[in-house]
């Protein structure tokens, strides 16, 4: 699942790719009953009414809060894209595949053909006829169209951007009986960080992913909160993780997964200079932590 480097690394592609275009044709094969009657392009209804607010208008930015995506349309609306699973944007070349019913890539050699670039199910097409397509295996990611006070609404639920946090920002009265590893993964404790990159921060960390919020001193809340913004900015900087089915704008791969210290390290030995601990998986709060019973002591 995309998390906040790889969505960052999205909207950073957006935003070299997009401003300024033109919308002239928008399209979804997307279409479930679940999304009956709400807010997402899932309803053919809505559908509707969403590509008759984005065609014609220019896109001006996109934006990321926490793991969402907001991009500025020059009507003041704004499309609200969530990635969910296995959701990423791709830009370039394609064309319509009457047979097949679907969006394909112009060049079978780009990268923007690499078999987890083939599952695109949201297009916009922009006056010079290249193209922005949401791929998403899974078909969980979810579009929408929204208002700039909706925006704001969706905005104010999240907790603090994992950037410059001072331990005064947390609220650690209401998460100080959760485990480490579920609140550190609560986008309303801190936004944006999940399984990936919390095991990753408990590790450099050496805390164990059950220890409950409460017994963790202040001074160790320092070195998490350092951690996590170190890793999270080094993983942006080379583009996001691509361990699973994450790519980038151009289709291409990000490289933090070559940088897992025990992210999917389960029954290997742990890399920390001195340490021999043989890292293990268990399940936290209903996700599979990963670390290393040896140095993460509770
Ligand atoms: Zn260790």
């Amino acid at each position: 699942m995309p998390e906040l480097p790889e969505v960052q690394t999205v909207v950073v592609g957006l935003n070299r790719k997009v401003r300024n275009l033109e919308i002239i044709e928008v399209w979804t094969d997307y279409k479930s009953d679940y999304y009956k009657g709400k807010k997402n392009i899932k309803d053919p209804a809505f559908f509707k009414k969403f590509k008759k607010e984005v065609l014609g208008q220019k896109i001006i930015k996109a934006e990321r809060r926490a793991k969402n995506i907001f991009i500025y349309l020059s009507n003041q609306k704004i499309i609200f894209v969530h990635l969910k699973m296995t959701g990423h944007f791709l830009f370039g070349d394609f064309i319509y595949n009457k047979g097949e019913k679907k969006y394909i890539p112009k060049d079978k050699n780009s990268p923007l053909n690499d078999r987890l670039n083939q599952f695109v199910h949201f297009v916009l097409v922009f006056e010079n006829n290249k193209v922005l397509a949401l791929s998403d295996m899974r078909k969980f990611a979810t579009v929408s169209i929204i208002s700039a006070a909706e925006k704001d609404k969706v905005k104010n639920i999240l907790g603090p951007e994992p950037f410059g946090l001072k331990i005064s920002d947390l609220n650690l009265e209401r998460f100080k009986n959760g485990k480490i590893k579920t609140v550190l993964m609560n986008p309303e404790f801190i936004a944006g960080i999940g399984n990936i990159y919390s095991d990753e921060i408990l590790w450099q960390v050496g805390i164990h992913p059950e220890t409950i919020v409460k017994n963790i001193l202040k001074t160790k809340w320092k070195e998490i909160l350092d951690f996590a913004e170190k890793i999270l900015k080094s993983s942006i900087e080379i583009g996001g993780d691509s361990m699973s089915d994450f790519r980038n704008i151009d289709g291409e791969k990000g490289k933090f997964q070559n940088k897992h210290k025990c992210y999917k390290l389960e029954n290997t030995k742990c890399k920390k200079v001195g340490c021999g601990g043989i890292l293990e998986k268990k399940k936290v709060g209903g996700r599979v932590a990963r670390f290393c019973p040896k140095h993460q002591k509770i």
